[in-house]
């Protein structure tokens, strides 16, 4: 016997008074919602993913969409979700995949926290007429500065510095690899970098030569698989990461399936034409702090100590004492990605179970390295769910230097977190290698989206400063006195060490 079918996702109908047939619905839906029979547009809605592609290009508004307009009887506990995962499962026999960050309805401990501002007795600050300084440095800071004072009353620095990233704005784009994202989606995420003085992330795809411009502003990723990396990758890159977890899927590697790896991405990922590329979960040289301070070192070696090295985590329970034994490890920072991180393609059992948000996991990072007075020996970089100027101040706040968004630069770019990235259709040209799909985004224009996007987070955080009375994001950082807890439980303050409201 079968097990039948689910209920309809989306439902999308035609107001056919208004439809002038001009086709473009068929042209523009990779998933196949729409065909024609003669003159009729014939519509299967089974096939809808919620891309909103049709509707955005639709000349006459059209096209409606309505999310399950028929449900399953109702049960607390035996969700539609529970049981169409089961009834997938039964079918397949298999994982289900899935893209984006985590879909479940925990609290959002960001919506749960309010920052602070000035009345009164302490005078705010405009940053419209008075300097703010939102530049941010990243990497190691020496505890004292030794300096010489000459007889002519000149200074010599007698300390030595390390290499930090200096950035426009704490705000920078995560990693996001050529092949899980199309290159033009890549390209337009490279040129918003270079124009709003800040940098991105490679992924552990590889540098494409189309990126070579932009070299300046990139991070270069060593992941466990090490896809693209040798000394002429290192040496291009601003800086260098090493990822060891992912906050979409703590623990697991990553898998871009043969399909997606073309001509193109095989020869920047330096792996066969049409192959898997598969990153194992752990990097087979690493199994101890030990390991991992080897490997920081090689990497310093191999680019002559130029260049800083950040370590990526996944925030899981104890990243606090991990993130401690990086920053003894020459590493320069530390990257936490919270388990609402977005990801190409994750098991949706990790994405929506495995991991802890990022504002707890940061916060414990930060007071563990201020506990153990190694602060300033590593800058922390918060990832993970980061929706908008205040997200990006409450992580400040909590501790982080400066954070990196993914999702939120991906919506710039037209994506509507219909969560098929993993499929390879994106109509959007963005998480696809269909060059019929690809040529749909255009680096010029959507590269001025992300950059307005980091232009207008980066005013408004200047904003929420000024009315803080804070004129530096030197003092906004790691000041939880400036925060405090809306309808938070005990525990969740404590970690955070961040008063309830009205305290
Ligand atoms: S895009 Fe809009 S107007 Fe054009 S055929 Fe489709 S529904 Fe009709
Ligand atoms: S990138 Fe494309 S496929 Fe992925 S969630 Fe966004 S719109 Fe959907």
């Amino acid at each position: 016997m079968s097990l039948g079918s689910v209920p309809l996702k989306y439902k999308v109908s035609i107001d056919r008074e208004q439809c002038m047939h001009c086709m473009r619905c068929i042209d523009n839906c990779s998933y196949g919602v729409f065909h024609r029979e003669d003159d009729r547009i014939i519509i299967d809605s089974r096939k809808c993913t919620a891309c909103h592609h049709c509707i955005s290009m639709c000349p006459r508004d059209a096209i409606t969409l309505k999310e399950r307009p028929v449900d399953y009887r109702s049960h607390p506990l035996w969700t539609a979700e529970a049981r169409e995962d089961i009834i997938n499962q039964a079918r397949s026999g298999k994982i289900i995949l899935s893209g984006m960050g985590n879909a479940k309805p925990y609290p959002v401990i960001f919506d749960r926290l309010v920052l602070d501002a000035c009345q009164v007795t302490n005078p705010s600050i405009d940053p419209l007429r008075e300097p703010m300084e939102l530049r941010t440095y990243l990497g190691k800071k020496p505890s004292r500065l030794e300096i010489n004072k000459k007889d002519n009353g000149d200074v010599e620095l007698l300390t030595k510095l390390t290499p930090n990233l200096k950035l426009d704005t704490p705000i920078m784009i995560g990693h996001m690899s050529y092949g899980a994202i199309s290159l033009n989606a890549q390209l337009s995420l490279a040129k918003a970098v270079e124009k709003t003085g800040t940098f991105m992330g490679t992924g552990e795809g590889g540098l494409h030569e189309a990126i070579y411009p932009y070299q300046k502003n990139m991070i270069v990723q060593v992941a466990s698989g090490r896809f693209g990396v040798d000394i002429n990758y290192l040496e291009r890159g601003a800086a260098i990461e090493i990822k060891i977890g992912q906050g979409a899927k703590p623990g697991i590697g990553g898998h871009l399936p043969g399909e997606k790896v073309c001509q193109d991405v095989s020869c920047t990922r330096m792996i066969p034409l049409g192959s898997d590329a598969i990153s194992p979960a752990p990097h087979h040289d690493i199994y101890s702090i030990e390991d991992l301070a080897q490997l920081v070192r090689s990497l310093k070696e191999a680019t002559e100590w130029k260049k800083p090295v950040f370590v990526k985590i996944a925030a899981v329970h104890n990243a606090a004492a991990i993130a401690a034994g990086i920053a003894r490890s020459s590493a320069d920072a530390v990257v936490i990605d919270g388990f609402r991180g977005g990801s190409g393609a994750t098991p949706k059992v990790f994405r929506d179970n495995v991991g802890i948000p990022i504002e707890a996991a940061v916060a414990s990072v930060d007071q563990k390295l201020k506990d153990q007075g190694i602060r300033n020996k590593i800058s922390v970089i918060a990832s993970g769910g980061i929706r908008n100027s205040a997200d990006i101040a409450k992580s400040i706040a909590l501790g982080a230097d400066a954070v990196y968004i993914g999702t939120g630069a991906l919506i710039a770019m037209g994506c509507r977190v219909c969560g098929q990235c993993y499929r390879g259709m994106c109509p959007w040209g963005i998480a696809t290698q269909r060059p019929d799909l690809v040529e749909r985004l255009d680096p010029e224009v959507e590269s001025e989206h992300v950059a307005n996007l980091i232009r207008s987070w980066t005013l408004e955080l200047s904003e929420l400063m000024g009315a803080a009375g804070i004129n530096s994001i030197e003092s906004l950082r790691s000041n939880r006195s400036r925060l405090r807890g809306y309808m938070l439980d005990e525990g969740t303050l404590d970690v955070l060490q961040v008063k309830p409201v009205g305290a």
